[in-house]
């Protein structure tokens, strides 16, 4: 006869809400290290009528080997998560253990529980010790948590054994880092902020110093995000970090594949998860990460759980479904726009918020796909009704359609001027192109050039055009961007996001005739401007990182529209939000007009942008 399940539960309150406690538990992968579980090794999902798990096995105190078949964590945001296991030996036949919040008037009531199946009588003694010793690591780890909050620590985060730095490979790496970046200012990164990096790289637990976000870092350092990047970009061209490259799966939105250099970056890669090929991009699909150098301090790189809500935390709601069968919960969902997934099956359905939409929601899942395949609901606490009509295992989420903002993207990363000073070989394998959705070209000419070069001769022309691509730098870098190249006079650069762009391009012109007046030009430069902005596709272009495809041919064609002392544009980008809010920082005049660019097929409706400039230097 199989033995029933045993239960263990350890309840506590907490001063803490559960939005507080979901973050410091929901993070399975350093709870687990930090009270002392075993790494896990995981193998590919497997999927089918009778189940959705991956085989996992791992040695128990270093020597004991295990195997067992995860199923998906389930969760609610922030109020529950548990996990199913079943083992193939050993004295636990079954595992279902998670964590419940429950708010109270002083915070949250914890509760801790695992439900283990013996194998049999002969193991109820070890799985009493086992699923008691369980609980009560979660609650201390709470009670550690609490402790180090309370005492003000700057990283209440509970930490347990991890590797140990080279104190003298640190020190040497990091007075090279310094010396790269503290007194140069075109380069300067305060000395607090290096302060907080050498700190984390001490204090960090292996998984904490691999695969390093710098924007993420950043906010949790309280420091401004670029200059936290720009700091480890240095870091890493003085070998106290490397580089790795993440493909990211655009469905389940984590790494699916790694690469140490661009060169190596794959045009297709697979989730194993989705069961789907992918086409990498340069923007939300690669994404720029950094990890400590092994000679600086030798990071476990190993996984301890894969599967918790920290692994996803874009998911509100992970639910578990068998074929024929339906589910019901409920959570409490924001004003935000929403969808419902199938794991692996792919399935899609939007889901919109809206003042007077139903507070329930019912969402039927058959081999085609979800019925309805749109949905509203009424945000606040909200029942999902999950009803599986497929024939296969149902995992389903609802998820919030934003990407991660703090995420650094290589189409960010590769505009970046610094970044293609110091990684210039850090550019794709030679015919290999990858797409960019979003790329803002910038194109500038010197006007009426062949006149200079007549007037004042070559060697005097050629000085002062050198002159002009320092300042054109100098502002290019100081809005983020980076320029893949000069031809004659003119130039092509790349930004970020177009309002780098356009702020570039009005300082340029605003500034253009200080230039002039400091160096005491006559006749003065006077430069030629076009901005665009959509889609690209990034080559190795004799080994540096070049961009090709309709948006930069406008840009080209759109700079011949200037008449010089102007950045003209398309009106679409004028009109964007974020550029009409950027602009209300200059004081410029603004030309409408519509026109024909060479060889480029349609009207284009263009605006030339004038700054007004003051009359003195
Ligand atoms: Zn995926």
């Amino acid at each position: 006869m199989p033995e029933r399940p045993k239960r263990f539960v350890a309840e506590k309150e907490f001063p803490l809400s559960p939005v507080q406690m979901w973050d410091l538990l929901s993070n399975t992968e350093h709870l687990n290290r930090t009270i002392g579980l075993p790494h896990v090794i995981y193998g590919v999902p497997s999927v089918g009528a009778d189940g959705f798990f991956r085989e996992a096995s791992a040695k128990a105190f270093g020597v004991l080997p295990m195997r067992w078949k995860e199923y998906p964590f389930e969760w609610v945001k922030p109020e529950r998560y548990a996990v199913l296991r079943e083992f193939e030996g050993g004295p636990m036949a079954r595992f279902w253990g998670g964590v419940e919040l429950q708010p109270t008037s002083h915070g949250t009531l914890l509760r801790v529980f695992a439900d283990i199946t013996p194998r049999g009588a002969w193991a109820k003694p070890m799985v009493s010790l086992i699923g008691r010793k369980g609980v009560m690591d979660t609650l201390h780890y709470c009670d550690k948590f609490l402790a180090l909050a309370q005492a003000k620590h700057r990283s209440p985060l509970p930490r347990g054994d991890h590797s140990r730095v080279s104190r003298p490979t640190l020190d040497r790496t990091l007075s090279r880092v310094r010396a790269e970046t503290e007194f140069r200012t075109e380069t300067a990164v305060s000395s607090s902020l290096l302060g907080k990096l050498e700190q984390h790289l001490i204090e960090g637990t292996d998984e904490e110093v691999l695969r390093m976000r710098p924007f993420a870092l950043a906010d949790a350092w309280n420091t401004d995000r670029l200059e936290t990047l720009r700091l480890f970009l240095y870091a890493t061209r003085e070998g106290l970090l490397h580089l790795d490259w993440e493909l990211m799966c655009p469905n389940c939105r984590v790494p699916k594949a790694e690469y140490r250099s661009l060169k190596d970056l794959s045009a297709e890669f697979h989730c194993d998860l989705c069961g789907v090929n992918y086409e990498a991009d340069m923007d939300q699909y690669t994404e720029l990460r950094f990890s400590v150098n092994p000679e600086v301090r030798p990071a476990e790189d190993a996984v301890y759980c894969i599967g918790g809500p920290i692994n996803a935390p874009h998911v509100y709601v992970q639910q578990y479904v068998p074929p024929g069968e339906e589910r019901v919960l409920t959570v409490i969902l924001h004003d935000e726009l929403l969808r419902a997934r199938a794991l692996r099956a792919n399935h899609k359905s939007a889901l919109t918020p809206a003042d007077h939409a139903p507070q329930e929601v019912t969402l039927i899942c058959r081999d085609d796909g979800w019925h309805p395949a749109l949905q509203t609901f009424q945000p606040g606490r909200v029942t999902i009704r999950w009803r599986n009509e497929s024939d296969k295992v149902l995992v389903a989420v609802i998820e919030r359609m934003e990407w991660d903002e703090r995420a650094v993207t290589a189409a960010q990363v590769t505009a970046m001027q610094e970044f293609r000073n110091l990684f210039s070989s850090e550019v794709l394998a030679p015919g290999r192109q990858i797409g960019i959705r979003n790329l803002c070209v910038m194109f500038t000419d010197l006007k009426k050039s062949t006149y200079l070069y007549e007037l004042v001769g070559d060697a005097s022309a050629f000085g002062r055009v050198r002159r002009h691509f320092d300042f054109l730098t100098d502002c290019i870098q100081r809005n983020r961007g980076g320029i893949v190249k000069t031809i004659g006079d003119a130039v092509m650069a790349v930004f970020p996001t177009q309002a780098d762009a356009v702020r570039a391009g009005m300082e340029i012109q605003s500034s253009v005739g200080r230039f002039n007046h400091s160096l005491q030009l006559d006749p003065p430069l006077v430069i030629k401007m076009g901005i665009h902005h959509g889609t690209a596709i990034a080559v190795n272009a004799n080994d540096h990182l070049d961009y090709f495809g309709r948006t930069v041919n406008i840009a080209a064609r759109i700079q011949n529209e200037s008449e010089g002392g102007d950045v003209v544009l398309t009106q679409e980008v004028f009109e964007e939000p974020e550029i009409q809010d950027m602009l209300r920082n200059f004081s410029f005049e603004v030309v409408r007009y519509e026109t024909t660019l060479k060889d480029i097929e349609g009207a284009f409706r263009l605006c030339r942008l004038i700054p007004k400039v003051s009359g003195e230097w």
